[in-house]
C-alpha cells in the first residue's frame, strides 16, 4: 500500500489547523540508516502510552494502557492504532480541547531498533510482514528500554500483547513507566508540558 494511502486514517481524525502534529506531508529522514521506534506518553482522557515502529515509510502504532515492562513475566495489552507518518516521532506537545486525543505527549523513549523476526526456516521475516502476520519480535536500543520485545496480536481479536523477551537485558526490580516518566527530549514530565504549551484553563 502506498504511503499516502496508509495515513489515510491519520489524516482524517485530525485538523492540522488545530493541532501541531505533524501533517505527515513534509516526511524528513524516510528509511535513513536503522529503523526507528518512539514511545510517546499521551495523557489524553485516559493516560497511555504510544508505541511505535518504524516500517515501510510509516510508523506502525499501538496504544498500550499501562506501558511497556522490563519483567518478561508481565503481559502487556496493545491496541492497534492508525498508522503515524515518520515525522511523529519527534512530536512532544499538547493536542488542543476538543481535537483528536486531546492532551499533553512527551517523548518517553526513542532510539534504532533492530528486526528479530524469523520464519521456521529462519529466514528474516521483514517488519511490515510481521505486523501483518500478527506476530514481530525486534531489539531495541532506546535510553530506557533495551533488549528484546515481542508483540503478538490474540487470537481471533483485534487486541495484542507486548512483552519483554528474557535476555541479559529483562529486569523484574526496574519499572521505567513509574519511575522515569519523563522526556527522554526535553526532560519534562507531561504535567510540564500541558503547564508550559496548553492554552490557559484549558480542559481535555
Ligand atoms: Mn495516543
Amino acid at each position: 500500500m502506498a504511503e499516502d494511502q496508509r495515513l489515510g486514517r491519520y489524516g482524517e481524525k485530525r485538523d492540522f489547523r488545530k493541532s501541531p502534529e505533524p501533517s505527515g506531508r513534509g516526511r524528513g529522514s524516510a528509511g535513513a540508516g536503522q529503523p526507528q521506534f518512539v514511545i510517546q506518553l499521551h495523557d489524553a482522557r485516559s493516560r497511555h502510552f504510544d508505541f511505535r515502529l518504524e516500517a515501510d515509510g510509516v510508523l506502525r502504532s499501538w496504544a498500550v494502557p499501562k506501558g511497556p515492562s522490563t519483567d518478561p513475566k508481565e503481559k502487556r495489552l496493545a491496541t492497534p492504532t492508525e498508522d503515524h507518518p515518520l515525522d511523529y516521532q519527534d512530536f512532544e506537545g499538547v493536542i488542543p480541547g476538543g481535537e483528536y486525543g486531546a492532551g499533553a505527549v512527551v517523548v518517553w523513549d526513542t532510539g534504532p531498533y533492530r528486526n528479530l523476526t524469523a520464519s521456521r526456516d529462519g529466514e528474516e521475516v521483514p517488519v511490515a510482514e510481521a505486523v501483518d502476520r500478527g506476530h514481530v519480535k525486534f531489539w531495541l536500543e532506546g535510553h530506557k528500554l533495551t533488549g528484546g520485545y515481542a508483540l503478538t496480536r490474540l487470537q481471533g481479536r483485534e487486541d495484542w500483547l507486548l512483552v519483554k523477551l528474557r535476555d541479559d537485558k529483562a529486569d523484574a526490580r526496574r519499572n521505567p513507566v513509574s519511575t522515569q516518566p519523563e522526556s527522554v527530549r526535553t526532560g519534562r514530565t507531561v504535567e510540564q508540558v500541558a503547564a508550559e504549551e496548553g492554552e490557559p484553563g484549558e480542559t481535555r
